[in-house]
């Protein structure tokens, strides 16, 4: 599997996690660009959130029934932002279904 982002979840790569359960990973990202930068990701491999489909979607839930505490535990106490890119157009690099958690400071007003 030459997944970066599978590789994290079988640990061949190593990462500093936030949260994992039996579904989901949530890891410090390598090149934060806020002083709080996670990646939520299901431990099942969809590529982005074009691959989201009625049969896999109760993960994405899990995801986003997880992130508040993840957010919590980060200290980000005013909020946050959730983003996920999907295809070229966003500079998707890494081609494994991931939702970025920023925060730390107040972000931009403009979300592109
Ligand atoms: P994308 O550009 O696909 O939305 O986001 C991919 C993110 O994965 C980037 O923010 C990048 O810094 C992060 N990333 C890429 N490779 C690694 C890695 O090996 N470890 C961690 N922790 N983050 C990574
Ligand atoms: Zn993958």
């Amino acid at each position: 599997m030459s997944c970066i982002f599978c590789m994290i979840v079988d640990g061949t790569i190593p990462s500093k996690k936030a949260y994992e359960d039996d579904e989901i990973l949530a890891f410090h990202d390598i090149n934060p660009q806020a002083p709080v930068h996670i990646l939520v990701i299901p431990k099942v491999h969809i590529p982005s959130v074009d691959g989201i489909t009625y049969e896999n979607s109760s993960v994405v839930a899990r995801i986003f029934e997880k992130i508040p505490a993840i957010a919590d535990a980060a200290g980000l106490t005013n909020g946050y932002r959730v983003i996920s890119n999907c295809g070229s157009d966003t500079c998707q690099s890494v081609p494994h279904l991931h939702f970025h958690i920023l925060g730390g400071r107040t972000l931009s007003e403009k979300m592109a």
